[in-house]
């Protein structure tokens, strides 16, 4: 009886508190003789001061006692009599535990219209922050939550509860609001782990998530009635085609093949009732995550001062007093957080207390407000103090990975280390005295050319000539000094022209790229029996071997390499000095922008092992087409006997 009365009052505090509740009212049947009646009584008073109470005695109003099925006393009765929309009905009989269970279900159900509040209830976390799921040391998440823009991008640092968020979405959306559910992961094998772990971990915290799902025996779809969550790698044709579903969640966007997620935006960009959300540290400027966050509302977490008053954020360097000098200086402790406007010192175990009526604010100026963007750095976090981001800082010097780290994780920064992106000038360095539009090389000539055919939209092809002028037996590369005799590009509908290509340059050795056009590529290739190879990129353990098979492609090599060292190895010509490749005075801008728009940056594997690896920042076919003829290099050698001009 005692809890009967205790949920009433918590019912009533619910609803009655809810400024969007049409009027609750309680309706009560009570009878003289009924001695739980008379325990009620005072309570109900009570309850009079602050909800509508209408308080029916069960042998005096038989009409009502009709109208409600009342068969017993006490009943209880919350709902909105205007609306007749009744909300809750308790009686005598069914005091039982099972039914208070479910009376304080519903009631909770009742009040989980957003995210945030689906997530503090449901969600129950373990490790540092174990208890109900809350936020009290991460506050930016709260709002996150319950964003109704259709696309939401968080650039972030690492280990922001950001993620959190997002499992949070796709919980809530396929409970409350009865959506399917699409999370993606960069590759198939990472989502399987996420599967396997962070969402097993939640259910297995809590009984409620568990329940809501009916069928958990598959990792990559999850049945939770008649709504289905998706997990899917990122890679890979048809994963991201035919989106089913009205959240779409892209977890780490920055590692995931971007051409695919651009087709997949635009698909849904358009569609009513979408919504989408990507999230990532970012890698490079105008990449990934970083790229769709330009283009929103670019939202920053400011909060009141509590020293000054004035409206500020946490910035590095400004928000921190850097003590120490290099990285294991003990000195780097004793770092503090600071205001930028006042300069006073933020207490780190103040921050709950101070973030905690932060707000997000738009920075952009044009303002789609259907496009939000979050951005949020470890200077907020409340497990990451200012001594640990300078020791990472310092550590950063004279160290890439350390610094690409220090601004993509800590700070949540794009960032380019110092020689990862090939400039203008480097560029400008390597020109030398020769035109694309020179003699064309004699019939049986004694020239080791090369040709590089990179497939899309367009052919883009590039034609190099390669003097060997150092050991070749050690590494062919590095004794190899590469002349870029002509660039060009042309309908890729048009294999004809890369005939004429081949005759005009007397081509050695040509490589093609495989995809899309595949069997064109092949067909080509067999009319150059043993002068015409197809390349495809492919993950390899033995960075620099390159891989040839015949089977695949039915009597035409197709050669197989590690995209980041092959890339790096054109790159390198560019970057020794003195460089190892010419370029013809008349070379077009296109060619020099290509091979700008790829920047080095890192990326750590499922063990945390870090590698280097290449991202475009635009259109860099003509940087591929560099790539094929470097893999021709080593082909050609073994054809010095023979000349193209007998084939043709
Ligand atoms: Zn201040």
């Amino acid at each position: 009886m005692q809890k009967l009365i205790y949920l009433l009052i918590v019912a009533v505090g619910i609803f009655g508190c809810q400024p969007k509740s049409p009027h609750p009212t309680l309706i009560t049947f009570t009878a003289t003789w009924c001695e739980p009646c008379k325990q009620v009584r005072p309570i109900l008073e009570q309850l009079k001061e602050k909800i509508k109470v209408i308080d029916y005695d069960f042998d005096r109003n038989k009409k009502a006692v009709r109208k409600y099925k009342i068969r017993a006393v006490p009943t209880f009765i919350l709902g909105d009599l205007r609306t007749h929309n009744i909300r809750e009905v308790i009686t005598a009989l069914g005091m039982e535990q099972e039914f208070a269970n479910a009376f304080a279900e519903k009631l909770t159900a009742g009040t989980l219209s957003t995210c945030s509040r689906w997530a503090s209830e449901r969600r129950v976390m373990s490790g540092d922050f174990a208890g109900k799921y809350g936020w009290k040391y991460h506050p930016w998440v709260k709002s996150l939550h319950d964003t109704r823009a259709t696309f939401n991008y968080v650039m972030k640092g690492a280990q922001l509860g950001i993620t959190e968020v997002a499992i949070n979405r796709a919980l809530y959306t396929l409970d409350k609001l009865k959506r399917d559910v699409l999370y993606v992961l960069p590759t198939a094998k990472g989502a399987s782990k996420f599967s396997k772990g962070r969402f097993t971990v939640a259910l297995s915290l809590s009984p409620y998530i568990r329940s809501m799902f009916t069928d958990l025996n598959s990792i990559d779809l999850k049945q939770a009635g008649n709504c289905t969550l998706y997990l899917s790698g990122s890679r890979g044709n048809n994963n991201l085609k035919n989106i089913p579903v009205s959240e779409l969640i892209l977890d780490e966007l920055d590692e995931m093949d971007q051409a695919q997620i651009y087709l997949a935006l635009e698909r849904l960009s358009g569609q009513l009732r979408k919504c989408v959300w990507g999230i990532s540290t970012p890698t490079v400027p105008a990449h990934g995550i970083h790229k769709v966050y330009q283009g929103s509302t670019q939202e920053h977490f400011m909060f009141q001062c509590p020293y000054c008053g004035r409206h500020t954020e946490l910035v590095w360097p400004d928000c921190v007093e850097m003590i120490g000098e290099y990285e294991t200086d003990v000195r780097c402790k004793e770092s503090f957080l600071k205001c930028k406007e006042c300069q006073h010192k933020l207490e780190q175990k103040d921050k709950p207390i101070f973030l905690a009526g932060g707000k997000w604010e738009p920075t952009a100026k044009n303002i789609n407000k259907d496009v939000r963007g979050f951005y949020i750095n470890q200077l907020y976090s409340y497990t990451v103090n200012a001594g640990e981001l300078v020791s990472a800082f310092l550590r950063g010097f004279g160290d890439e990975l350390a610094a690409t780290e220090f601004w993509n994780s800590k700070l949540g920064l794009p960032f380019v280390a110092e020689g990862a992106q090939i400039s203008e000038q480097m560029l400008d360095a390597t020109i030398a005295e020769h035109s694309m539009n020179d003699v064309r090389p004699m019939i049986g000539g004694e020239k080791l050319i090369t040709l590089g055919v990179d497939q899309g939209d367009m052919f883009n092809a590039v034609v190099c000539e390669w003097n060997i002028d150092g050991d070749a037996s050690r590494d062919l590369s590095a004794a190899s000094l590469c002349k870029v005799l002509w660039v060009g590009k042309h309908t890729s509908e048009d294999w004809g022209w890369l005939d004429q290509l081949m005759s005009e340059w007397q081509v050695l050795y040509a490589v093609i790229d495989a995809d899309p056009h595949t069997n064109e590529a092949r067909r080509f290739a067999r009319r150059y029996p043993g002068f015409v190879g197809l390349t495809r990129y492919r993950r390899v353990k033995n960075a620099k071997e390159i891989t040839t098979t015949e089977e695949e492609t039915r009597g035409v090599s197709m050669h197989q390499c590690d995209r980041s060292s092959w890339i790096s190895a054109v790159m390198s010509r560019f970057k020794s000095n003195p460089c190892r490749i010419l370029l013809p005075r008349d070379i077009p801008h296109e060619f020099k922008q290509h091979l700008m728009s790829t920047v080095r940056t890192f990326k750590r594997d499922d063990h945390g092992n870090p590698s280097s690896h290449y991202v475009e920042v635009g259109p860099d076919h003509y940087l591929h087409c560099l790539v094929y003829n470097e893999i021709s290099l080593h082909f050609s050698p073994m054809l010095t006997d023979t000349r193209i001009g007998k084939v043709l």
